[in-house]
């Protein structure tokens, strides 16, 4: 089943997600429904917080963006931490289904170490770098109530400003479904 997603200005999206237990009810109906919800909107990582779930699960195909440099990675990640972030900083553009049309370049570190539980609730450590880090700091921040537009510098958040109102009140058209916090 489709999720809409929750837009920008939604207070789920500023939770920290909470720890996610082996008997939460409809967990694999809701990994489920969060894979299609992300292939119907065309995105390369989703987490909880973005269909109303405050839990610390996320998930990322970076298929899309598969080269000789970049084998896709498709993976759930659940109650994550990373452990590590190395390497340096790069510049690349990020976007987020829950602020549709706003693309804004964001620095980080190349290389994170990453541990974290898969559907079956198997621990793992490991280190990524590239795209699929980069999809994971996103999802990551956002089981932690951050947003990449957090990290832009005050003038351009002042410029956005609007543009982000906008989106809270669902003056933005885009193809998939959303949830506007300003219209319940
Ligand atoms: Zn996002």
């Amino acid at each position: 089943m489709i999720l809409p997603i929750v837009a920008y200005g939604d207070p789920v999206l500023r939770k920290k997600g909470a720890t996610v237990t082996q008997n939460d009810e409809g967990l694999t109906v809701l990994i489920a429904n969060m894979w299609e919800t992300m292939y119907a909107s065309r995105g390369v990582g989703l987490a909880a917080p973005q269909v109303g779930k405050p839990i610390n699960l996320f998930l990322v195909d970076t298929t899309s963006f598969e080269d000789e440099d970049y084998p896709s990675l498709k993976k759930v990640f659940i109650n994550a931490e990373i452990l590590e972030e190395s390497g340096d900083l790069w510049e690349f553009e990020e976007g987020c289904l829950s602020i549709p049309l706003i693309r804004e370049n964001v620095k980080r570190k190349s290389i994170i170490k990453i541990k974290y539980q898969d559907e079956h609730f198997n621990w793992h450590e490991e280190q990524y770098d590239g795209i699929a880090a980069r999809v994971m700091q996103h999802e990551y921040d956002h089981v932690k109530g951050v947003l990449f537009v957090d990290y832009l510098s005050e003038l351009k958040k002042r410029l956005l400003k609007n543009k982000l109102i906008n989106v809270s009140k669902g003056g933005v058209q885009v193809d998939y479904k959303m949830r506007f916090p300003a219209i319940r």
